[in-house]
Formats: structure tokens, C-alpha cells, sequence
């Protein structure tokens, strides 16, 4: 049966991709974005999810057309990456509004209705660096790590409820974002991937789709990482 999906983060790359996944699997998907409107086909609205304002206004949006969020996806991100020292105060706290607290924000305004329905899938999109580290990632890496405390704290609060909250972390995937990595650096990366290769955006979709299933009820509360197995051990 067609549900109400919202990606944050949907207008391209890795959300795009779950986007257009959900799409084909016949819900009514929307997608956030904060500059660039997505492809046509899905519901587009403008939000920047570090702020509040802008996530309640997005999901009633959303509501208004879709009805309530039954499955949300939180993918949008941003990294500012630079050694600690130079990290300024604007890098460390764009990035965990934006990484952190946006889904944080946006689980909270999907929660009464989820509640009152006594359904609900969250997922929100981590990365493995939140397991490994990475030099010149402190910030972007504590808010992704912090997103695996959130999700196991609301899979508990929201259980009993029959919502899940899961997340998934991908490794190294082809959007934008890796984009300004030079070439010498990335294979060097790519070296340190068991299956010898980077994601594409659809294999983190696929997994996402998976967990959002409606007869996956029981799986609450896990991080996945999607990464080849670079972060295997840890
Ligand atoms: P992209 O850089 O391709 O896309 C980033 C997305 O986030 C865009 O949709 C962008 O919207 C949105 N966004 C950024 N800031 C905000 C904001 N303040 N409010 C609302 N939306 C915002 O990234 P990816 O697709 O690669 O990344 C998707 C997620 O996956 C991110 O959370 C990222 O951290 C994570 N990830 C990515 C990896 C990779 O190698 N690519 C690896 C591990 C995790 P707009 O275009 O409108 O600016």
C-alpha cells in the first residue's frame, strides 16, 4: 500500500536516490531541499533542517499533501572539513545543526502523528566515519556518531509504538560531496575497501528500503554500515 515518505536531503545524491527507490515502489514521496529543487516527479519543499521552523513547515507541507510522514529518511548533510585548529565556530555548529540536530528536529515533528497511528519507520543516514574517524572530520564525525545514540534511545522511547528507528552509514559514496577529493587520495581509499569499490547512491537506497519495509518491525535500533567493509572490526 502507497505510505507517506520524507527524504530530507532528497533533491539529489544518496537521497535522491532512496527518493526515486520509494518512488518506484508506488509511495507518495517528498523530499526536502535546501538550494537545488529536485528532478521532477516528487514533491519538492524548501527547508533547511537545522531549523525548526523550517522542519514543522516542511512536514506540514507534506502532510497538507501527502498526509502524515509514515516513513523518514533523514539524508541531508554537509562536511566542513578541516583540522581542528582551523575549524571555526561557524563550521562546528553548521555542521551539527545541519547533521545532528536537523534529524533530531525532524524525528521529533514526525512523532505525534507516528504515535497516534502506532506506525513508524525512521532512518537516518550516518556515515562510517562515525565508527572509524577521520583527520579533519571531528565535527562531522560526532554528529554522525551521535545519530547512532539518538536512534538507539528513540528505538526504545518509540517501540512500543511500532516505529523503528535504525540508521544506516554508508562508506565512501559517488555524490557531490567526495567530489573535490583528488584522484591520488581516493585510490588510496578506495585501497582500503575489502570489495574494491565505492557505493553507488542506489546501494545505500536499497538498504534503506529494506529497513522501511512495513513487515520489518523488528529490526529497531541497528546501524548498518554500507561501506565494502572498511569499518569491519570496528
Ligand atoms: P550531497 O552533497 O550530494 O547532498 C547533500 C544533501 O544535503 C543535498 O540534498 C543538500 O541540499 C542537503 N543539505 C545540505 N545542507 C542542508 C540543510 N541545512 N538543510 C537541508 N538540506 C541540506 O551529499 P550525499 O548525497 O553524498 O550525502 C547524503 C548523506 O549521506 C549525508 O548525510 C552525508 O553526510 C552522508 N554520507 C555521504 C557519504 C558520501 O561519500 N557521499 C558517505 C557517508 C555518509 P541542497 O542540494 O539543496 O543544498
Amino acid at each position: 500500500m502507497s505510505r507517506s515518505v520524507l527524504v530530507t536531503g532528497g533533491n539529489r545524491g544518496i537521497g535522491l536516490a532512496i527518493a526515486q527507490r520509494f518512488a518506484a515502489a508506488g509511495d507518495r514521496v517528498a523530499v526536502t531541499y535546501h538550494h537545488s529543487p529536485p528532478p521532477d516527479g516528487l514533491l519538492a519543499v524548501k527547508c533547511d533542517v537545522s531549523s525548526s521552523i523550517d522542519i514543522d513547515r516542511a512536514f506540514s507541507e507534506v502532510e497538507a499533501a501527502h498526509g502524515p510522514v509514515q516513513v523518514l529518511v533523514t539524508a541531508a548533510g554537509i562536511t566542513r572539513d578541516s583540522t581542528i585548529r582551523r575549524a571555526t565556530d561557524d563550521d562546528i555548529a553548521a555542521v551539527i545543526g545541519t547533521n545532528l540536530i536537523g534529524p533530531i528536529y525532524a524525528a521529533r515533528r514526525a512523532m505525534p502523528k507516528m504515535h497516534a497511528n502506532k506506525f513508524g519507520r525512521i532512518i537516518f543516514i550516518s556515515s562510517v566515519v562515525a565508527e572509524l574517524g577521520a583527520v579533519g572530520q571531528t565535527t562531522y564525525a560526532a554528529a554522525k556518531a551521535g545519530l547512532k545514540g539518538a536512534a538507539r534511545s528513540l528505538a526504545r522511547e518509540l517501540g512500543p509504538r511500532g516505529i523503528t528507528v535504525n540508521v544506516v552509514a554508508p562508506g565512501l559514496t559517488d555524490t557531490e560531496m567526495i567530489k573535490t577529493i583528488p584522484d591520488n587520495i581516493m585510490q588510496r581509499m578506495v585501497d582500503t575497501i575489502p570489495v574494491g569499490r565505492i557505493n553507488a547512491p542506489d546501494d545505500v537506497a536499497r538498504m534503506v528500503l529494506f529497513l522501511a519495509a512495513d513487515e520489518q518491525g523488528t529490526t529497531n535500533g541497528g546501524f548498518y554500515a554500507i561501506d565494502g567493509g572498511a569499518a569491519t572490526g570496528h
